[in-house]
């Protein structure tokens, strides 16, 4: 196929057809100058309207025979295939390019898709035949074309009359094209600048000896400093569920080129994150020792000097206790722009998921969220327990407190708190992985113990404690505790499993360096795959440490379980029929029901 750039003002164009996609076709012809007519039984107002302002010119009725005529393109977006055919037809017949919206047999020629800056277009095609690629890559190509391309090229044709009229060689014209270009353009980041006239007028000026070294004056210099300049964002993922991320933290995650993340953030990692994405751990990680802070803070200043989208994740808010500040504060002196997603504390996301409302009418008019441990570890301020003692309607809850928890009752009943207010513990809450224990400022230090609750945990001291037992709604999903690996897309399926309680971890295949992060993040207890290939898919990935001993494989269909047999696994389950989505959580829980009480 042959692109062209097509002189359509003044030209007659006929569009039959008087629907959405017609009405489009036809804006876009009248911003580009064409004369259009449109034929169309019965057209959306905005046309007749068009219309009344003389804008087009409209007939109302059907589409008959040689009605191509004397166009110079003709466009054919009705509903019935057979009216798109005729004028296709007609118009070949004719020697008349034809354009059949959506039909890519009954086109004589296609439209690209394009990115507009001005008079500079990007025109990207795939001869009607993958539009989806199309359509991702105009998106793509507008995300990274930015607006300052439409007067880059402006000031490129007048810099190019002024070399014209200079009446030079070819070459030496050459050398200063290229001047302007080197000088305007970043080859890496896709981004322009206007020159100023000492700019053009210094590259005007005659070809020196070294003509083919690059030009780099000064302000093209600090125009490549500032246009390497990326962009750090600080991202809180929520409370452990990968649901409680924001719309907007999700949104970046998905745009970033790196990202920078806590181990607390990493079940909330998208799954589809590419494979060019750069992953960086900092948070600690069983057996190493967690990257020191001013590892981190250089590794998003040179991140972001190296042009980069940054994400950098940090569970729950990162302002609350996530040394987000830090890091702000560091981006801020060096001059990097930053922007800040607040996310879901786990302070009240946590106690949330157990059934515990942080405030209370009549019963808690306060909530003070606190650690005891920043205090103890680096002499700082310390918490006032002998005041916060004294308020009874009010709720505590401590971050990074299991170690801190016997002192911390110690001192609360020393200052006159009354030793029986209700109190709990919640470990990795909100997650598949979630436990807790409720007690009495007295006891529950011993119950911690006795239950093994470990870090990440926070306690939620106060009367609001009480109502834990009534509004408990997670513990009692049949899926709850649950944390399963689903493979490929398959909406329908994580909605109901999700809905029954469990955390799904849905991957793509082949799988993602994020998933596998994601999967690893927390214990996984189990896989639910809907085919022979699924199984071939996640074969390779059974050997890895987050599989509980006991991961359980639930397959869906006779051939499903077949091969997860032939492959050799263990604990498989095998649905032979399948009807309804909504039964296979159901299934599940009556399995694992079963297995339990055996
Ligand atoms: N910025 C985070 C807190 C970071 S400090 C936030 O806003 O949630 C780390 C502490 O947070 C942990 O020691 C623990 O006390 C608490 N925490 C984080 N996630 C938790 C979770 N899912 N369940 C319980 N406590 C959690």
């Amino acid at each position: 196929m042959y692109p062209v750039m097509l002189d359509l003002n003044q030209r007659n164009v006929l569009v039959v057809g008087g629907g959405g996609v017609a009405l489009r076709k036809v804006q876009g012809l009248l911003d580009d100058g064409a004369q259009v007519k449109v034929i169309a039984a019965d057209p959306v107002d905005e046309l007749r309207d068009l219309s009344a302002r003389a804008k087009i010119s409209l007939d109302i009725r059907h589409y008959a025979d040689g009605d191509v005529a004397s166009y110079a393109l003709v466009f054919a977006a009705t509903n019935d295939r057979d009216v798109n055919r005729r004028v296709f037809e007609d118009g070949s017949k004719a020697g008349i390019w034809v354009n059949v919206a959506d039909d890519p047999e009954l086109c004589s020629f296609h439209l690209p898709a394009r990115v507009r800056r001005g008079q500079l277009q990007v025109a990207i095609a795939s001869e009607g035949q993958a539009p989806f690629v199309v359509r991702r890559l105009r998106k793509l190509f507008d995300r990274l074309l930015g607006s300052e391309w439409a007067e880059w090229i402006v000031s490129a044709v007048r810099y190019r009359e002024s070399v014209r009229a200079l009446g030079l060689s070819r070459s030496e014209e050459e050398v200063r094209f290229d001047r302007f270009f080197k000088g305007t353009v970043n080859e890496t980041h896709l981004g322009a600048r206007v020159p100023s006239i000492e700019d053009e007028t210094e590259w005007l000026e005659s070809v020196a000896e070294d003509h083919c070294a690059p030009m780099l004056t000064s302000s093209t210099a600090s125009f490549e400093i500032q246009k390497n300049l990326g962009h750090v964002s600080l991202v809180g993922s929520g409370p452990g569920s990968p649901k409680m991320m924001t719309v907007r933290g999700r949104h970046l995650l998905l745009e970033a080129d790196a990202i920078v993340y806590d181990r607390l953030a990493a079940p909330a990692l998208p799954c589809e994150i590419e494979a060019s994405v750069e992953l960086h751990p900092v948070g600690k990680i069983a057996g190493h020792h967690p990257v020191p802070q001013t590892e981190i803070n250089a590794l998003l200043v040179r991140l972001a000097r190296e042009g980069r989208r940054v994400v950098r994740l940090k569970g729950g808010d990162p302002f609350v206790f996530g040394r987000g500040s830090e890091e702000a504060e560091v981006l801020a002196a060096e001059g990097i722009p930053y922007e800040i997603v607040p996310g879901v504390t786990s302070g009240i996301a946590a106690p949330a998921w157990m059934g515990i409302p942080v405030t209370h009418r009549r019963e808690a008019v306060r909530v003070t969220l606190l650690t005891a441990h920043e205090a103890a570890k680096s002499n700082g301020p310390q918490v006032r327990w002998d005041l916060l003692a004294q308020d009874p309607h009010a709720t505590l809850v401590g971050y990074m407190g299991v170690s801190a928890l016997p002192g911390v009752s110690q001192q609360l009943i020393d200052g006159g708190m009354d030793p029986a207010t209700p109190a709990a513990m919640v470990e990795q809450g909100t997650t598949s992985a979630q436990r807790h224990v409720v007690s009495t400022l007295a006891e529950l230090p011993k119950a911690v113990v006795d239950a093994e609750i470990n870090p990440p945990a926070l306690f939620v001291i106060g009367p609001t404690v009480g109502h834990q037992k009534r509004l408990d709604w997670f513990s009692c999903l049949p899926l709850g505790g649950q944390r399963l690996v689903v493979v490929g897309s398959h909406k329908e399926l994580v909605h109901t499993l999700e809905e029954a309680g469990a955390s799904v971890v849905a991957v793509p295949f082949p799988l993602t360096p994020a998933a596998r992060v994601v999967m690893s993040a927390l214990p996984l207890s189990g896989c639910v795959l809907a085919s022979a290939a699924e199984v071939d898919a996640l074969h390779e990935e059974l050997d890895g440490p987050m599989w509980s001993d006991s991961a359980q494989r639930w397959c869906l269909g006779l051939e499903t379980g077949e091969r997860a047999l032939d492959r050799g696994w263990r604990f498989v389950h095998t649905l032979e029929r399948v009807d309804d989505e909504q039964v296979i959580p159901l299934w599940i829980a009556d399995q694992l029901q079963k297995m339990e009480s055996h």
